[in-house]
């Protein structure tokens, strides 16, 4: 496939990908666009000069502040509204050709939080990452606990403080139990730390009482984010026993701002890891579930460069999304097109690739030397965390472009 727009190489947005999003100009208010290049297309005007004509929907989904009722409107239409897209840039006799105004530079525009996030859902299911937590805080030779292998653990988080990327946060203050105290201490976290996790949305809502099974999940699937979990470890680790985190996570998480198809990612499917002891059967899938994406952590200090912190990839995933949806809802729990569900975690074996300051300063004891020489156990003031996301195949990249989010000091 060839498009007659100018794409650099290793660009993220190439006609394989077309990702959906957000975006607002100078001149022009929310609506829905296409990542493609360094260019935005505009798909409000794109309906207009009637590119979708042949498709039977209200164009009014396109001015819109966000994706919800494009996406409602099933993938019988949102996967047509793609390839028609696909097939416009290609040719080189396209109306969208004659019409520079629908193509508008990323850089003149500012990208918006693409969703209304109605519920969203945080998983656990890197077993790297479970093993180095459980490792840390509790028993090394026996560092998972009794259910991990046999569910996909989760809790239900806060989808009001998800935020779009490019959106500075405050340290978040609260209670802290300080080493070898009894009483807890009202302060600022010190313990400020990203999350580098895959988030999916919903783009089919289920009924209450029903069951999705893994065959049928990819179906509720709209597309992928890339997806940073803020945490405050101080207060996490005062407050999460008996019923899990709550503050320590819910000041803010911040997604990139386009969504990936999962259509686009189908190439670069992969086995996922063998799954011992064997699962219940509601667990059970065929076929490859897992996705190959390169994804990277950078930490930028204000002033000062990026330096590359994590390196790690979503094939990784013990529990995979097909799983997740499953079980988040054997018990009839319903789910709605907006929904948010986030991986968890994403480290790998070595090093390098754990994803979170957490494992990689193991706990505060070994810093990490950035390449301006300063070092870090968790993240300063002014900080910024960078995450990145690739998949690549037969010379065909498909990518999330980035999520970028600037720690402030307390207010
Ligand atoms: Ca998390």
């Amino acid at each position: 496939m060839e498009t007659w727009i100018d794409i650099p190489k290793n660009s993220d947005f190439s006609i394989h990908n077309i990702p959906f999003g957000i975006f607002s100009t100078k001149n022009l208010k929310n609506r829905v666009g296409i990542a493609i290049g360094e260019m935005i297309l505009d798909l409000k005007l794109s309906s207009e000069l009637g590119v979708f004509d042949h498709l039977t929907f209200d164009f009014s989904v396109f001015d819109n502040k966000f994706l919800n009722d494009f996406i409602s409107l099933g993938k019988s239409i949102t996967n047509d509204v793609r390839l028609t897209i696909q097939k416009e840039l290609s040719d080189s006799f396209s109306v969208l050709r004659n019409n520079s105004s629908v193509l508008i530079k990323q850089s003149d525009a500012q990208m918006h939080l693409p969703l209304k996030i109605g519920d969203y859902t945080d998983f656990y299911s890197s077993i790297e990452h479970a093993s180095n937590i459980g490792s840390m805080f509790r028993d090394p030779s026996n560092p998972l606990l009794p259910n991990w292998k046999h569910i996909p653990v989760g809790y239900h988080g806060r989808a009001s403080s998800i935020i779009a990327s490019d959106i500075d946060i405050h340290r978040p203050k609260g209670q802290v139990l300080l080493p070898d105290q009894k009483k807890p201490v009202f302060q600022p976290s010190s313990r400020v730390d990203f999350e580098l996790e895959m988030g999916f949305v919903i783009g089919k809502k289920s009924n209450l009482g029903d069951s999705i099974s893994t065959d049928e999940a990819e179906d509720y699937i709209f597309g992928n984010v890339l997806f940073n979990d803020w945490s405050a470890r101080d207060i996490q680790k005062w407050e999460y026993v008996p019923l899990g985190p709550f503050l320590g996570k819910s000041f803010a998480s911040s997604i990139s701002p386009w969504i990936v198809t999962i259509e686009a990612l189908d190439l670069y499917k992969v086995k996922g890891p063998e799954q011992t002891p064997k699962v219940l059967s509601y667990l059970e899938y065929s076929g490859m579930k897992n996705y190959d994406i390169n994804l990277e952590v950078s930490i930028q200090p204000e002033g000062s460069k990026e330096s590359i912190v994590c390196s790690s990839n979503f094939k990784y995933m013990y529990w995979n999304m097909v799983q997740q949806l499953a079980h988040h809802t054997i018990n009839g729990c319903n789910i709605n097109v907006g929904d948010l569900m986030a991986s968890g975690t994403i480290s790998g074996k070595d090093k390098g690739s754990y994803g979170s300051m957490l494992e990689l300063s193991w706990g505060g004891k070994n810093p990490v030397t950035l390449d301006d020489g300063s070092s870090r156990v968790f993240i300063n003031d002014n900080d910024s965390v960078i995450m990145r996301g690739y998949c690549e195949k037969d010379g065909k990249r498909v990518g999330f472009g980035e999520v970028r989010t600037k720690l402030k000091g307390s207010k």
